[in-house]
């Protein structure tokens, strides 16, 4: 380690706050699947900001656009219209498939917003006693930090200390769907799930379960919410998770790669009814929907599609899912994933996912462990075939056994 690490972590840990516990890698350039640090040392990123850089580091045509709106206006806060915000609108709803947008920031302030939104609708439309709307999450979901999502949390790191909390949602265990059938009952407004549990791990529900879920959320009026700020845009080798179950989500939440991690843009995806309750003054953000923000959307929505990253990520995922399958190990428990969103599962013997995620950094990738002994495996979408072998390699000679 340089002086000039040693010295950006001795800083970082003297004046931050102790949050996070990243890998000693101080970075100072991206480019494509590439980043480097400070020592000019490469690595092959395989996280992507957890999914916020799908379209890889600084994509030229997304920096273009967002330099280009960046010298006309950034920001005229929505009391306001501004000239971006319409062709976000019509653009997002047309590659999605929605009627109604609403535009935020962070992942997690969308996430507040499908949950405001949904209560007053079941007040309004479904006929629910003020006060009495519930919402039905799932065990070790992960939607965010604000105060709201942490209350609905299961994971104790999330929530203990952080109390009191808001009361309203019931917790059904992810891919059961008898028990979201008995969590049902006439004050359920909505069911709010991630298509494959991200920060849990990776974890993918039996197949059928999405179907079920979908006929049980139209037979008794509730609002299916996909929370697809992780798995949307191309992650899983479909533009939506949701595809793969082949069912239509009724409000679907998308950020993190929204903007190809240039900025922090999220939307609420939504058909009429639910997201049409919102009156003027009942909900908004001072930077949801600006014009940099909606013009650096736009070309992130647009290199995405142009340069079919989707393909490449479905084609990809199952030459890396596929090599990962081929490592001789006893150390691997399972590995999973679908399109580029991959997970290796260690044996708890191994220790740990942590130290095999610091050889991978010794050899020239970065990766991060969640839940202790996974590995979680998420590299831009524009990884080339020859990019997947040399990964590859470099996760057999630390994972072979
Ligand atoms: C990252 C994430 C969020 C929160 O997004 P932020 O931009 O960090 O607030 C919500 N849901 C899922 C599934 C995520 O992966």
């Amino acid at each position: 380690m340089t002086p000039s690490t040693a010295s950006l972590i001795e800083i970082e840990h003297r004046l931050g706050a102790h949050n996070y516990k990243p890998l000693d890698v101080v970075l100072s350039r991206g480019e494509g699947v590439y980043v480097w640090d400070v020592d000019g040392n490469r690595y092959l990123d395989c996280l992507s900001a957890y999914s916020a850089v799908n379209q890889g580091h600084c994509h030229p045509k997304i920096l273009a656009a967002m330099v280009e709106q960046a010298q006309k206006l950034t920001l005229t806060s929505r009391a306001f219209r501004n000239d971006q915000l319409a062709h976000f609108y019509e653009e997002i709803a047309a590659l999605t498939g929605s009627h109604k947008v609403l535009p935020m920031n962070s992942g997690a302030e969308a996430v507040e917003t499908a949950v405001k939104a949904v209560r007053k609708w079941g007040y309004e439309v479904k006929g629910v006693p003020e006060g009495q709307a519930e919402i039905i999450v799932c065990a070790n979901n992960f939607h965010g930090r604000t105060m709201g999502i942490v209350g609905f949390s299961t994971d104790p790191d999330a929530r203990i200390g952080f109390g009191p909390f808001a009361p309203g949602f019931r917790h059904v265990p992810f891919g059961d769907i008898d028990a979201f059938r008995t969590a049902i009952n006439e004050n359920t407004v909505a069911f709010l799930i991630e298509p494959i549990q991200g920060e849990a791990g990776v974890l993918i529900p039996p197949a059928g379960y999405f179907t079920a879920v979908r006929e049980l959320c139209t037979q008794h009026g509730i609002t299916l919410i996909l929370d697809e700020i992780q798995t949307g845009l191309g992650r899983t080798g479909k533009l939506l998770a949701e595809e793969h179950e082949g069912i239509e989500a009724d409000v679907t939440l998308v950020g993190k790669a929204l903007s190809g991690g240039f900025y922090p843009v999220s939307a609420v995806l939504s058909n009429s009814e639910v997201l049409g309750v919102l009156k003027p003054g009942q909900h908004g953000s001072t930077f949801g929907g600006n014009p940099l923000a909606c013009a650096i959307a736009r070309a992130a929505l647009k290199v995405l599609v142009e340069e079919d990253m989707i393909g490449n990520s479905e084609r990809m995922g199952e030459r890396f899912g596929a090599g990962l399958k081929g490592i001789r190990s006893n150390i691997i428990k399972e590995v999973r994933g679908r399109g580029l969103m991959l997970a290796v599962e260690l044996d708890p013997a191994a220790g740990g996912a942590r130290k095999y995620c610091e050889a991978l950094k010794e050899r020239g990738i970065l990766a991060k462990d969640t839940h202790g002994d996974t590995i979680r495996i998420a590299p831009p979408l524009v990884i080339t075939g020859d990019q997947v072998d040399w990964a590859l390699e470099q996760f057999e000679a630390v994972l072979r056994t």
